[in-house]
């Protein structure tokens, strides 16, 4: 039986993404995962009465990435998320990093071990968080592993809209980890409140409930988007990539 698999391998070659190595291909952050980006004309009043979330903020002509549920209403506003918008947004993305300690990265920089928590979430980010430890995204590669376990986790993946049942055991778990710790906060929902901001059980965006090191806007990000997050919070990339 192992014959056939080296067989099977030698013929099919590698299928694993090339992702860090190489930039993300278009279909591991394809356009439906990239950020509305104004166009020069953009009526930024128009675009906000559009945007369900309150994302943008015409005020200050911008947008708001971690209340962007990607819907997409904003583009009769002018408005574009297609190849060749959205690298400003990308940098915002990025910037969304937030500064993790130095000893932090440092200690995370070659094997990280990681946990999820859904507080609230439709199950979407979920299934794109979880993608990244199948053969195509093989994270275990890079050194990073999923756990079960608070006490063996050094990051926590927070997915979801904070509901009431879920802030004891959030905090719960943050607190049963050991130190040094990060949070990264994964889609719109978990950043924000999402499309859930106001609703009857929503308690807060997450930062609110536990310090939160890291963002990855996205409704939902793809993997390739949270493995990014992953990597800027370790310090083994120091910007977003774009196909
Ligand atoms: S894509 Fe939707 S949520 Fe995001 S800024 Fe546009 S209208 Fe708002």
């Amino acid at each position: 039986m192992p014959k056939v698999w080296v067989a099977r391998g030698l013929k099919k070659g590698v299928l694993t993404s090339r992702f860090p190595a190489d930039r993300p291909t278009s279909a591991e952050i394809p356009e439906s995962a990239l950020p509305p980006s104004p166009t020069p004309g953009a009526d930024w009043r128009a675009g906000r009465k559009e945007c369900p979330t309150g994302a943008i903020r015409a005020e200050e002509e911008r947008v708001d990435l971690g209340m962007c549920i990607y819907c997409r209403r904003c583009s009769s506003a002018g408005f574009s998320f297609g190849e060749g918008a959205g690298q400003e947004s990308r940098a915002l993305q990025a910037g969304a990093v937030a500064d993790v300690a130095r000893a932090t990265r440092r200690a995370f920089r070659r094997s990280l071990h990681v946990m999820m928590i859904d507080v609230g979430s439709c199950n979407a980010c979920n299934l794109e968080v979880l993608n990244l430890s199948n053969p195509y995204y093989d994270l275990t590669r890079l050194g990073i592993t999923f756990t079960n376990s608070p006490k063996h986790a050094d990051a926590l993946i927070v997915v979801g809209a904070l509901n009431r049942a879920m802030v004891d055991v959030l905090k719960r778990t943050y607190e049963s980890m050991p130190e040094p710790k990060m949070v990264i906060s994964v889609g719109a929902c978990a950043i924000s409140g999402g499309a859930f901001t106001g609703t009857e059980g929503f308690v807060s965006p997450v930062g609110e409930a536990v310090p939160v090191d890291v963002v990855v806007p996205g409704c939902p990000p793809t993997p390739i988007q949270v493995l990014e997050g992953l990597l800027l919070a370790t310090g083994r990339m120091t910007k977003a990539t774009r196909p």
